[in-house]
């Protein structure tokens, strides 16, 4: 059953399943079964659901592969209590995934490549370089994987005060990688995770985050246009965001936001912008300025993340007081503004962090 050259079953949409069906003249039903069986009751093997004949267990589930991405580390916060998931794959690539808990929601935050190719200047992630990209498979992997965990640890939701059924509530491609430059897979991990007989998540509480990837924009919004979507967008000057944030050079800032003023999904729901402030790079009051007006006439939601510092000879956090005098002028101006303090920093789990450090490889080797 575990060949590798069989097809991962978490990458596959029901639909596809409904085809096998058909072609083995099968009722489609036996489609929804295995999908139930692995996403709503999470079972390892979910051909061995009780529902399922033998004869539709034989046809349909003789080549498919159900590995999952395996958790080498986990980490709690003692702080916030997320969770940080180092996942293997298949082929000994490292990946990050973070649990983020929140009053009635529960947050993944998922990886769409190991690394990433965009290299902005003050993440983490981005000094790794792209190694490849994710399949589907790893990607709702990911979610499955979390969620059989949260199954596990049922003092981690009591702790919390969430019902012992509670699962992921909410998903954001905010982990490593940028996921418009790996768009079918992202297209199609949404289409698995949002089916009603699978994991059933709300196209609404999906959150697909962009450095501002015009061609994969695009295409997503195409395949699904309700999905929700955050813009990284760092600096509002096009000059200095380019050199913060080189994907600028390819599409201007002035693009995407053009891009997005006609998409159903910034009319329904909005746009959320991530604003990361840097001491000194971005986070002057020309800055906020300049901030409301390329954004004016969007309907935005700005989150402000003070940096996270990972190399201070080159960049720093500002001190408070700015982070207060930029909120306080966003606000003034009538924009929806939070500062956003990121969780799990005593795991190295906040934005910008994820990096497969030494230690972690390190680490592999021993389990191995
Ligand atoms: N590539 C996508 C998805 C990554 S989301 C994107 O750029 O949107 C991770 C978020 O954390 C991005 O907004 C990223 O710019 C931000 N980030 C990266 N490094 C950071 C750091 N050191 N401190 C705070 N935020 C950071």
């Amino acid at each position: 059953m575990q060949n590798s050259n069989f097809q991962n079953f978490y990458s596959i949409p029901r639909e596809n399943l409904v085809h096998r069906c058909r072609e083995a003249g099968l009722p489609e039903v036996h489609a929804t079964t295995l999908f139930r069986a692995a996403y709503k009751s999470l079972m390892a093997e979910p051909w061995k659901a009780e529902n399922l004949p033998k004869v539709a267990r034989a046809k349909l589930a003789y080549d498919l592969d159900v590995r999952l991405p395996g958790a080498t580390k986990i980490l709690v916060s003692r702080y916030d209590r997320s969770v940080k998931f180092l996942f293997e794959l298949q082929d000994g690539s490292l990946v990050e995934t973070v649990l983020m808990p929140e009053r009635q929601r529960i947050t993944l935050c998922v990886s769409s490549q190991v690394g990433c190719g965009q290299a902005c200047t003050f993440c983490h992630t981005g000094r790794m370089g792209l190694l490849r990209n994710l399949d589907a498979g790893e990607i709702v992997g990911q979610l499955v994987s979390a969620n059989m965990w949260i199954a596990n640890n049922s003092d981690w939701l009591g702790a919390l005060g969430l019902p012992q059924k509670q699962r992921v509530t909410n998903i954001v491609f905010m982990g490593m990688g940028e996921p418009l430059d790996n768009v079918n897979a992202v297209a199609d991990a949404i289409t698995i995770m949002t089916d009603p007989f699978g994991p059933g998540l709300a196209l609404r509480r999906i959150s697909v985050s962009t450095a501002g990837h015009l061609d994969g924009l695009t295409q997503l919004l195409n395949l699904h246009p309700d999905v929700r979507i955050a813009l990284s967008l760092h600096s509002p000057i096009e000059s200095e965001r380019s050199k913060i944030m080189p994907i600028n050079r390819r599409w201007p800032l002035g693009m995407v936001l053009e891009a997005l003023r006609e998409a159903p999904t910034q009319k329904n729901h909005g746009i959320l912008i991530q604003y990361t402030l840097i001491n000194g790079v971005n986070d002057s009051l020309r800055h906020a300025e300049e901030l409301v007006r390329v954004t004016s006439g969007l309907k935005v939601k700005i989150n402000l993340i003070p940096l996270n510092e990972i190399d201070p000879s080159r960049f720093t956090s500002p001190a408070a007081t700015a982070v207060e005098e930029f909120r306080d002028f966003l606000h003034k101006s009538g924009l929806r503004v939070m500062v956003r303090y990121s969780k799990g920093q005593d795991i190295a789990a906040a934005c910008g962090q994820l990096v497969i450090a030494e230690t972690d490889l390190a680490l592999r080797k021993t389990l191995q």
